[in-house]
């Protein structure tokens, strides 16, 4: 207990990077163990990383960074078994410095964001597994690898090991997550040449863009799939609420699959090569069933804490932030000599007053208004895509005759129900 640490932060993605890079710049004695062949070599992650926050916890990254594309575009789309319809934002603007978003690789960059920790003066040590924390009067003070000797002790443990944390589990925080409380994604990295992706996507050379797609991309679940352009490939994904995977008898391989084989996706991908597979949970419990985030001896961060907005695809950003609202807090308990839940407990104000449960409080009743309405996923955008088919159709029927069939198509929704949707989206989202 002698030669503790000021602390010991398990996992090395953004979240527990963050934390160690500004507690050893503050000349606190940190180590991070990292389970897997280095740090990102575990990661899955579709790979769009903001640019202003990572400027916050990585300034000048940009010079630095390996980095793949900077996002000008966004596209929301949704599928039905034979068509594609959705909206695009392309903007000038997001093609000029500073750029809003680049498509990154995690692997690569967690692997670069783990130097800078090194640089500030953290041990980070990958090939560790933590497998149990280490208590003493009921308070957290260490972490073991379950190996002779793999015992090390620390004022506070934080604890960034990503989604469905073991660790926050066995720190009381959380119990079992209900399989409504994550979503499961499956990933493929598909290597193209670059003329090949700015052809197919319509890109000014070097730069990128970011698709999200629903409805039949995740068979009408709670879930979307997505494409994010690289340098040299492509990230494809899909994914969906793991209760609605489990009571549909569908697994995300499979869904990945019949995405990349659908009519509107499968030229984008032709001739590609798939040259990594990954699976990975994402959080998704949100602000109304938020974990603990302290115990006496501990602090929980990132995914690990369930820190993720799923609806606006932040999750690194968030992670990043969390980790050093909790550097601030080790600090403040390295200051008073007091890592007890008393100290601790401040963390969860910073947290309070910052923009991550702001916005998580902000969605916290959409996963819940839309997992009840599986048809916003499924007979929404049949008829839209019915609608679009009718009018765009030549075939010598009058146009006014085409508006009446339109009508007809949508009247032939459930009124009540519309109308419900309607509002209830508006609540959800002024709320
Ligand atoms: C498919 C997918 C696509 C995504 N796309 C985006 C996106 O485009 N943009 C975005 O902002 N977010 C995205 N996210 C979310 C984002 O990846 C996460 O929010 C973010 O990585 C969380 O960072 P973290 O540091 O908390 O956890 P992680 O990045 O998961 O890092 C946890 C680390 O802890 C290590 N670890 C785990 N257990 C132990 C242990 N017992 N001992 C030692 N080490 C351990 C792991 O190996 C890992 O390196 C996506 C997530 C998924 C799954």
């Amino acid at each position: 207990m002698d030669d503790r640490f000021d602390a010991i932060v398990v996992g090395a993605g953004p979240a527990g990077i963050t934390a160690a890079k500004e507690m050893a710049a503050a000349g606190l004695s940190v180590v991070v163990l990292e389970r897997g062949q280095f740090p990102g070599a575990k990661n899955v992650s579709g790979g769009i990383l903001y640019r202003q926050p990572t400027e916050e916890y990585a300034p000048g990254f940009e010079a630095e960074a390996p980095l793949e594309r900077p996002i000008i575009e966004q596209r929301y789309l949704m599928l039905t078994e034979d068509a594609m319809l959705g909206g695009i934002y392309r903007s000038q603007k997001f093609a000029e410095p500073p750029f809003n978003a680049y498509s990154v690789l995690r692997s690569e960059f967690d692997r670069w964001f783990a130097t800078k920790a090194e640089e500030a003066g953290a041990e980070v040590y990958p090939e560790f597994t933590v497998t149990d924390l280490l208590w003493e009067d009921g308070k957290v003070v260490g972490v073991s690898t379950g190996e002779p000797d793999g015992e090390l002790y620390a004022h506070v443990v934080v604890l960034a090991d990503g989604a469905n944390s073991l660790l926050a589990k066995q720190a009381g925080l959380h119990k079992e997550w209900r399989p409504i409380d994550q979503a499961l994604v499956a990933k493929e990295l598909i290597a193209l040449p670059a003329e090949t992706i700015d052809d197919r996507f319509q890109l000014q050379s070097g730069f990128g863009t970011a698709y999200e797609i629903f409805g039949e991309s995740t068979w009408g679940m709670l879930g979307y799939g997505f494409i994010y352009t690289n340098k040299e490939s492509i990230s494809i994904g899909t994914g969906a609420l793991l209760e609605d995977l489990i009571t549909s008898g569908r697994n995300v391989n499979d869904m990945l699959d019949r995405f990349k084989k659908h009519p509107a996706i499968a030229p984008l991908l032709q001739g590609g090569e798939t040259v990594e597979y990954s699976a990975h949970l994402i959080p998704e419990f949100g602000y109304n069933h938020l974990p603990r985030l302290f115990a006496d001896g501990v602090l929980v961060v990132g995914d690990a804490a369930g820190l993720v907005n799923p609806i606006n695809r932040e999750g690194t950003n968030l992670a990043m932030m969390s980790g050093s609202l909790a550097a601030q807090t080790v600090k403040l308990a390295r200051e008073r000599d007091d890592s007890s839940i008393r100290t601790l407990a401040h963390y969860r104000e910073l947290l309070d007053q910052s923009i991550i449960i702001k916005d998580l409080h902000k969605i916290r009743n959409t996963t819940d208004f839309a997992h009840s309405r599986s048809h916003l996923l499924t007979s929404y955008p049949e008829m839209m895509s019915e609608v679009a088919r009718t009018y765009l159709t030549v075939d010598g029927i009058t146009k006014s005759a085409k508006m009446k069939k339109i009508a007809k198509l949508m009247a032939g929704q459930p009124k009540r129900r519309m109308i419900s949707d309607a509002i209830g989206g508006i609540r959800t989202m002024l709320m």
